[in-house]
């Protein structure tokens, strides 16, 4: 028997109801290869908050760090600033375990329809960079005599940008064999051509990688205009956010789309949390869709060393998508969160 011990961080809305569902699915798939996964459950998130001031205690980051891996369902809550509750949790949590890696699949699941008529196969993984670029705190407000000015530096280091862009390579040859890489050469004028430059050195090492560079704004059109021709997108923290959510849609839903946090030397633990917020419109009532969550798993068993069992939980999830039947309400469906959930684990105590 292998143990991990995980943290579980349910956090608000309907975090508080995927984060078990999907905890029932893993535990089902674990249990076949023997795995047991020991869940510590922290209940940081904006109603802890409320209580105490902060999202989490001081010293939530040692205590994280005795962890093999972190789970988290949503982080949010109309009441908080997304500023305040990000800046105290999430990104504190990318930054202190180096997860310079965020990795966004995004595929069109069976049996799911595209908002994009016409979309044939849709298989894409976005890699965002994590820990540096736009999403800088170096800034600030000034007053000046023509009025108000907000500064905001971002900040490319070659050391950031190497290890991202050959995760992104090394992760292509794995896949399709084909890459390209989100820049904006030709308005910003100083990251940009390093992130370019960069990109070109590291592509040298991957001669079998195909690969291309183009400006994100006809990026963001390609996702559009050709779906099905993108294999691995690269991209800063910037670029590789507002892609990610782009390629969620192109999927079907935000309630389908996982994203994992990852430190690829795994000298600390990764996290796994789904690309949608904590959805106050439907939270409470049973019917938000539990797969982004699961597939987040999926994820987290492939990082913890057990392929079998996360290719497993994502063969649940396509027989399940494809049952028009077990279709929550974002997917035109009325199936509940405790519908799919039970016949996640149905096929899997069946396979
Ligand atoms: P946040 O600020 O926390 O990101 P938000 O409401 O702006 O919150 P989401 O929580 O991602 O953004 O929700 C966007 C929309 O997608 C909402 O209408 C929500 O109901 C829907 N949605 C998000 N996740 C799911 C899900 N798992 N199942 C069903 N619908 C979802």
């Amino acid at each position: 028997m292998i143990g991990h011990r995980i943290a579980a961080i349910p956090g608000d809305g309907i975090g508080r109801e995927v984060l078990p569902a999907a905890q029932r699915v893993l535990d089902a798939a674990a249990s076949r290869y023997d795995v047991r996964l020991s869940w510590e459950e922290l209940p940081w998130s904006c109603a802890w908050y409320a209580e105490h001031g902060a999202m989490m205690p001081a010293d939530g980051i040692d205590r994280l760090r005795e962890t093999d891996a972190i789970f988290v369902g949503a982080i949010g809550h109309p009441r908080v600033p997304d500023h305040v509750s990000l800046w105290g949790l999430l990104i504190p949590i990318r930054r202190a375990f180096d997860q310079y890696v965020n990795l966004r699949p995004a595929r069109l699941l069976p049996g799911l329809a595209s908002p994009l008529r016409d979309c044939g196969r849709f298989d894409v993984a976005i890699v965002r960079e994590n820990t540096e670029g736009e999403y800088s705190d170096v800034g600030g407000r000034f007053a000046t005599p023509a009025g108000d000015v907000a500064v905001q530096e971002s900040i490319f280091t070659r050391r950031g940008c190497e290890r991202v862009l050959r995760y992104a390579f090394a992760l292509a040859r794995s896949r399709g064999g084909r890459l390209i890489s989100a820049t904006k050469s030709n308005g910003i004028m100083h990251t940009m051509p390093f992130w370019d430059e960069v990109t070109a050195e590291v592509a040298a090492e991957h001669p079998d990688v195909e690969w291309r560079r183009m400006h994100v704004d006809a990026l963001a059109a390609r996702f559009i205009t050709d779906p099905e021709d993108l294999d691995v997108v690269v991209g800063s923290n910037l670029f590789g956010d507002i892609l990610s959510d782009l390629a969620a849609a192109v999927s079907g839903s935000l309630g389908v789309a996982p994203s994992a946090n990852l430190d690829p030397t795994r000298e600390n633990p990764s996290m796994f949390e789904p690309v949608h917020g904590s959805a106050p419109d439907i939270a409470g009532r049973g019917v938000a869709n539990p797969i982004a969550q699961v597939w987040c798993g999926a994820m987290m068993l492939e990082h913890l060393g057990h392929p079998e069992a996360a290719a497993d939980v994502l063969a649940a999830i396509e027989t399940v998508t494809a049952d028009p039947v077990l279709r929550t309400r974002d997917l035109g469906g009325k199936a509940t969160t405790k519908d799919v959930t039970s016949a996640l684990v149905d096929v899997l105590a069946k396979a």
